[in-house]
């Protein structure tokens, strides 16, 4: 095993739950060895989730950012053109961190839906991932992770859903789910 530390490209897909917690896990971790992490959420806005006020207690070394405004509705006509503008606004601001040599890790939470969604070219995100800075690790989150993504990707985890109290009509519990 080498020990030449590089920047990787991890994708959290599939159906199961843990896809963000699992990227905010690997935040958590890359800032306690000193790192500079940001996290910008695509899509994400109207709710006030805990990690919000968890990233802040971390200081300047781990920021995170709701880009969007939480309730989307999508498909064809349906998409409404603000919602397409603030993933452009949030892909944007993603791509300029990742080249600004600010920080060592870059977590794209959902952006896989945005791009699932066409409000993004999966294309334009390869490309600017195959030609980012060396050192910088990127992870991407969110179901249905695009193949063209899958294949850049050095590490793919897909969730498994085995169950999930949802489906008992057990809705969304504070510290479990926001
Ligand atoms: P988490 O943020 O808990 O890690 P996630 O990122 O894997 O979840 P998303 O697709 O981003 O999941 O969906 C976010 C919300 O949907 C969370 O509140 C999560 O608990 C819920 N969720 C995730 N998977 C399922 C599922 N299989 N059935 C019902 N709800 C789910
Ligand atoms: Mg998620």
């Amino acid at each position: 095993m080498s020990e030449s530390r590089r920047g990787l490209l991890l994708i959290n897909t599939g159906p199961g739950k843990g896809k963000t917690t699992a990227a905010l896990g690997t935040a958590m971790r890359a800032v306690g060895n000193g790192m500079r992490v940001l996290m910008l959420q695509f899509l994400k806005g109207s709710w006030h989730y805990g990690e919000l006020d968890a990233a802040a207690a971390f200081g300047e070394n781990f920021v995170l950012k709701q880009m969007g405004r939480g309730f989307v509705k999508v498909g064809g006509a349906e998409t409404d053109q603000e919602d397409v503008r603030m993933v452009e606004a949030a892909w944007a601001e993603a791509r300029e961190a990742i080249y600004s040599g600010e920080w060592d890790m870059v977590v794209l939470d959902e952006i896989n839906y945005a791009i699932n969604y066409k409000m993004l070219d999966p294309e334009v995100v390869a490309e600017a991932l195959r030609g980012r800075p060396e050192m910088v690790h990127v992870i991407l989150t969110g179901r249905n992770a695009h193949p063209l993504l899958v294949e850049l990707a050095d590490t793919v985890t897909e969730m498994r859903e085995v169950k999930h109290a949802y489906t008992k009509g057990i809705l969304a519990q504070r510290g479990i789910e926001y």
